[in-house]
């Protein structure tokens, strides 16, 4: 594959970050061709387990063996794992962790998932989300694996697998796509699966308002869809909002299929997660898009696994962005 980041001093972490969530993303879609809508109740979320699991522990083996003194700031801990009535879960992981690494056992699966656990700001750091939006993969929509590299608090390295995402380009059989990015470098998209030459992506050049086609999260309890429809209204926006689950949002943005993503606070009391973020955000700045809180600061990733100095995302293509951020004043959005 041409590598178009191969001179840059980060491409090898680039490079192991896509080899970690391209094998993460072919256990979470093994995992998720087992799930039968139709026969999964409700409140069994075992399947979202096993692939949460198994993807961190995935990641988190890759990531050690290229750089073994990287602390990685994962959503999951195996100790939750190894609670009793969970022997069936944790074993179900196992299997799906050795259909690829055949050699691997229980003890060190779980080893690696907890080289995950780190939850303190470092001066070098990795965040991982190993399946972002779950309610998404359980309903076999969208979902992603969101890895970056955080080093003296600014993203430099992204990998974003958007493992249910097609490619965008005609003749696509939706088999999978994930975003790299450097930062000053570049932002590109590839088969998740197979091997294919990166292609750039960039964010729409869109600059009138009423012609925003924004995202914003399926679940209303993540962000306002009352607030969101509010600003909508004011700008004249024309298109209905897309609602997706996970960071795809971020890339639906960057490669200009929507003009921004609104995350609406319902309260000043949740803080943003770093993992929910990171990975997208790089992914949309170096596409040419803009994003801050929905006060118009930066998000803020020196906080260890938080993002405490913000509230809510605006994520934009950048031409649109204060238009939003003025609405959102206007309307007293996020004055709690
Ligand atoms: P999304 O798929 O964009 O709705 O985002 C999924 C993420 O929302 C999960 O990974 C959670 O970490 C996060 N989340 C959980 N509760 C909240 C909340 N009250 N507000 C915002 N995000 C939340
Ligand atoms: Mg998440």
């Amino acid at each position: 594959m041409i590598r178009p980041w191969a001179d840059h001093s980060l491409a090898k972490e680039l490079d192991v970050a896509l080899k970690a969530v391209r094998e993460a993303g072919l256990l979470c879609r093994s995992v998720q061709s087992l799930i039968d809508p139709g026969t999964l109740k409700k409140e069994d979320k075992s399947p979202v387990t096993v692939a949460d699991f198994g993807s961190q522990a995935l990641v988190c083996r890759t990531l050690g063996e290229a750089f073994a003194d990287d602390p990685v700031i994962g959503e999951e801990d195996s100790a939750d794992l190894r609670v009793p009535g969970n022997e069936d879960t944790l074993e179900q992981m196992v299997g799906h962790v050795q259909k690829l690494r055949p050699e691997a056992r229980t003890d060190e699966i779980c080893g690696w998932i907890d080289r995950g656990g780190s939850k303190e700001y470092a001066p070098r750091f990795w965040t991982l989300d190993p399946i972002d939006g779950t309610k998404g993969f359980l309903r076999k929509m969208q979902y992603a694996i969101s890895l970056a590299l955080i080093i003296d608090g600014k993203i430099e390295v992204a990998a974003l697998g958007c493992p249910n995402l097609g490619s965008g380009l005609k003749g696509d059989r939706g088999a999978g796509t994930v975003f790299l990015a450097i930062r000053g470098v570049g932002v590109w998209q590839v088969p998740l699966v197979e091997e294919g030459a990166p292609i750039v992506v960039s964010a729409s050049r869109q600059t009138d308002t009423t012609q925003i086609r924004f995202c914003e999260s399926v679940e209303s309890a993540h962000s306002s869809h009352s607030d969101s429809a509010r600003i909508a209204e004011h700008l004249a926006i024309v298109a209905e909002p897309a609602r997706l689950d996970s960071q795809t949002k971020y890339a639906v943005v960057a490669r200009g299929e929507a003009e921004a993503y609104l995350r609406l606070p319902r309260d000043n009391k949740y803080k943003e997660k770093i993992w929910d973020h990171a990975g997208g955000v790089l992914v949309v700045l170096e596409a040419g898009g803009q994003v801050t809180d929905i006060k118009g600061r930066p998000l803020d990733f020196t906080q260890g696994y938080k993002l405490d100095n913000n509230l809510g995302v605006i994520v934009s293509n950048g031409h649109v962005h204060q238009a939003v951020l003025d609405t959102i004043v206007e309307l007293g959005i996020g004055e709690f």
